[in-house]
């Protein structure tokens, strides 16, 4: 076998492991790698990845196949985030194929083909004479035709002229062939051009930070550590107008949840360059269009959710994560990836600069902060300057709340509501009741799959398992004794049920995931609130990313205590992190807004330190404890689940994964615990548990994982086990 004819390829369509060698082809240069091929297997034909080239195969000769096809002149990815893929691949332990098959739009995926540069369309020859004859026989024609005369020079994009009509493909080939019509390329805007709108003149502070942040300098990390509504974006996008100017591309990411419009509207309406917006939204050529501009470098704004993290860029010059310490950046299954990081990583390689900004950094940045690696520019102020809302913590346990509401905040909310302001009332929990009980048995509902309560919903008279899915409707009485059955705790939906009573005359807008579904119903709820239609706003997690609402004078937290006890080591941190956020709303232009925080725990030191020092001050100590208590960053984790329809086959795969794990040298140098049951030991019918792989050096952990996930992958195993291995885990679960 001559050396350099060999490649080992990932074969679709899954991708996953074992990788199959192929023989090059027998003309042209050698594939390079990342490049697609198509190849055989059995009688059929699949696409692959080209992931190495071999100097000999295991495989005996004569049972070698040749690659039919090579799909792609060269890499889909620029070197740098192959570069990214490949490390990432490596960094959370997951097969090579795979991550590259994610990271590409479906369309590719399946050996489709890149498109290349995206036409426009204008009128030419003839048509550029009026002619009033000229197609009378072909309305349609004539039609297109006379929109691309109205367009002018500038003519129309494919995309303009598909939103006419679906067969405009056809009806422009027939106009050209009749030399009515010509494409063109669209020219590259010149840089003096780029700005849509004026520039906002800088704050003080905002400038500062701007000066903070060289850009066109090589790599450097910095946190843009900004209270809600101090200008943050406003920062951003006086670094991408510098890096625009430059010739250089921008990449921005945001969290899931409608903020990726609404960055890009700012984008899009500042500058005048094309933006790739990849989002939910998008069918399958529409993000294929996106991806291919952003890779070509047709595309100067590149903005996007996590996955946007592994789109190529001809031309990077500028990245930005957005409220970096959101969670949905964190990937909760298959390739499980925190793209935070890894567009810190992919700034690095690409020697571009990299801003994280938040009013509520995670105690990873910060503890960058503090060893040096990141800068830390700070926004101190609202924009209006207007100060932070006043606080007041609500003891429960002193007024009792009728309805979830106690006296003081039906008070603050009535004060509020008659002097014309917007209340926001946050409760991170869907349906009526999380708890429908027999008053005297106390037998409660639960799911049959999970361990497990089932939320009540009434306007839809159901149970609901928030972990499956499972649902049923509820029983009249009691399946022990008959008792009719109570409801338990509150939901938002009860609690929009109770405000509407008793607020009768202000509208009250629910924003949950059960009542907002899509990005169209979300922008339809949103305008109501702008417009002040709704007075007060009532919802879930969702209420606190992002959205400005200018008019609110109050924001209500009716439970602050959820999330108080919880087991996992980033409880606190989360909790903090939501309660700043959701307070952070509060405070319309002129005056600042008030924030009631009803709790049974008064003296929670948690709450207190939040109130009295702010986020800055519960973050030092939240990391200091982390520090004593040997948890991140101080630490690095990586959990291995494993789940089977019953307990034994999964403790005893797990305990033949720790047996597998060889200990490295030096004795502490990683320590594996477990196997522990998960918190929700039965989640749709299957038994969860894991490892917990820990050590001070994250060095340490990658060199264990990379001999030890291999050797656990060719563990025999118990039928029907499955398992993942979870690196820098959100949460150990
Ligand atoms: P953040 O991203 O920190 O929440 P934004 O950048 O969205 O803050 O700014 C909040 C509001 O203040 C926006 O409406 C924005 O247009 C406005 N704003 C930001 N910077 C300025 C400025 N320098 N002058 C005037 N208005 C500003
Ligand atoms: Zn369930």
């Amino acid at each position: 076998m001559s050396v350099g004819s060999l490649l080992r390829v990932a074969v679709g369509p899954r991708f996953a492991v074992p990788l199959l060698d192929y023989l090059a082809p027998g003309k042209g240069p050698r594939p390079q790698l990342g490049v697609r091929v198509s190849v055989p297997l059995g009688k059929g034909r699949r696409t692959g990845f080209v992931l190495e080239h071999l100097d000999g195969s295991d495989v005996p000769a004569d049972r070698l196949r040749p690659v039919l096809d090579v799909l792609d002149a060269e890499p889909l990815w620029d070197p740098v985030t192959l570069e990214v893929l490949r490390w990432a691949a490596d960094y959370y332990c997951h097969p090579l194929g795979q991550v590259l098959a994610y990271a590409l739009p479906q369309q590719l995926r399946r050996g489709g083909k890149l498109p290349s540069a995206s036409l426009l369309w204008r009128a030419a020859g003839k048509a550029s004479a009026e002619e009033p004859n000229l197609l009378k026989r072909a309305p349609r024609q004539r039609e297109l035709l006379d929109r691309l005369m109205a367009a002018g020079r500038g003519g129309l994009a494919e995309e303009a002229l598909a939103a006419l009509t679906p067969d405009w493909r056809r009806l422009v080939r027939i106009l050209q062939e009749k030399k009515l019509v010509e494409p063109f390329e669209a020219a590259e805007p010149e840089h003096a051009d780029i700005l849509g709108e004026e520039p906002l003149a800088l704050s003080g502070e905002q400038s500062a930070a701007v000066s903070a942040m060289p850009v066109g300098q090589g790599y450097a990390c910095h946190l843009l550590d900004g209270v809600t509504a101090s200008g943050k974006t406003e920062v951003y996008l006086h670094l991408v107008q510098k890096v625009l100017a430059a010739g250089r591309q921008c990449l921005l990411l945001a969290p899931e949840i409608g903020l990726t419009p609404q960055l890009a509207e700012r984008l899009t309406a500042r500058f005048r360059v094309s933006a790739a917006v990849l989002h939910s939204g998008l069918n399958d050529g529409e993000r294929l269009r996106a991806w291919a501009d952003a890779r070509a470098g047709r595309a100067r704004l590149v903005v996007g959710t996590r996955s946007a993290v592994f789109v190529p860029c001809a031309r990077l010059g500028l990245i930005v994560v957005d409220e970096e310490h959101d969670p949905s950046y964190k990937q909760q299954d298959g390739f499980r990836y925190q793209a935070r990081d890894l567009a810190v990583m992919r700034a690095s390689r690409a020697d571009v600069p990299v801003v994280l900004g938040s009013a509520t950094p995670v105690l990873e940045s910060l503890l960058n902060v503090q060893r040096g690696r990141y800068t830390h520019p700070r926004l101190t102020k609202k924009v209006t300057g207007t100060r932070p809302p006043r606080a007041r913590l609500v003891d429960l346990n002193r007024h009792p709340p009728e309805h979830g509401l106690s006296a003081p905040l039906v008070e603050a909310m009535s004060e509020q509501l008659e002097s014309g302001s917007q209340v926001l009332l946050y409760l991170n929990r869907r349906g009526f009741a999380p708890v429908l009980m027999c008053p005297d048995c106390r037998r409660t509902e639960e799911c049959s799959h999970c361990d497990a309560r089932l939320v009540f919903y009434r306007r839809r008279d159901l149970l609901l398992c928030h972990h499956c899915g499972a649902r049923r409707r509820p029983p009249t009485g009691c399946a022990n004794c008959g008792t009719p059955l109570q409801t338990i705790g509150r939901g938002t939906e009860r609690l929009e049920e109770e405000l509407e009573a008793r607020f009768e005359d202000y509208p009250v807008a629910r924003m949950d995931r059960d009542n907002v579904r899509g990005r169209r119903r979300l922008e339809h709820i949103l305008g109501g609130i702008r417009e002040r239609h709704y007075r007060i706003l009532l919802g879930t997690q969702m209420l606190t990313k992002g959205h400005d609402f200018p008019s609110l004078g109050l924001v209500g937290v009716i439970d602050a205590d959820q999330g108080m006890f919880s087991q996992e080591f980033r409880g606190p941190e989360r909790l903090a992190q939501t309660l700043v956020q959701v307070a952070g709303r509060a405070g319309r232009r002129e005056q600042p807004g008030l924030l009631v925080l009803q709790t049974r725990f008064p003296d929670h030191p948690l709450l207190r330190q939040l109130l009295r020092e702010g986020y800055a001050g519960f973050a030092a100590t939240a990391l200091d404890l982390r520090r004593r208590s040997g948890w991140p960053p101080f630490a690095h984790l990586a959990v291995l689940r494993a789940s089977a329809p019953d307990a034994a086959s999964v403790h005893e795969f797990l305990n033949r994964a720790k047996a597998a794990f060889a200990q490295d040298g030096s004795e502490s140098a990683v320590e594996v615990l477990g196997p522990a049951p998960a918190l929700m030991e039965r989640r749709r019918d299957r038994n969860h548990a894991h490892l917990l792989a820990r050590s001070s050096s994250r060095a340490r952990l990658q060199a264990s994982l990379s001999r030890w996930i291999p050797a656990v992958r060719e563990l025999k195993r118990p039928r029907r086990v499955s398992w993942s291995v979870d690196v820098d885990p959100a949460e150990i679960g």
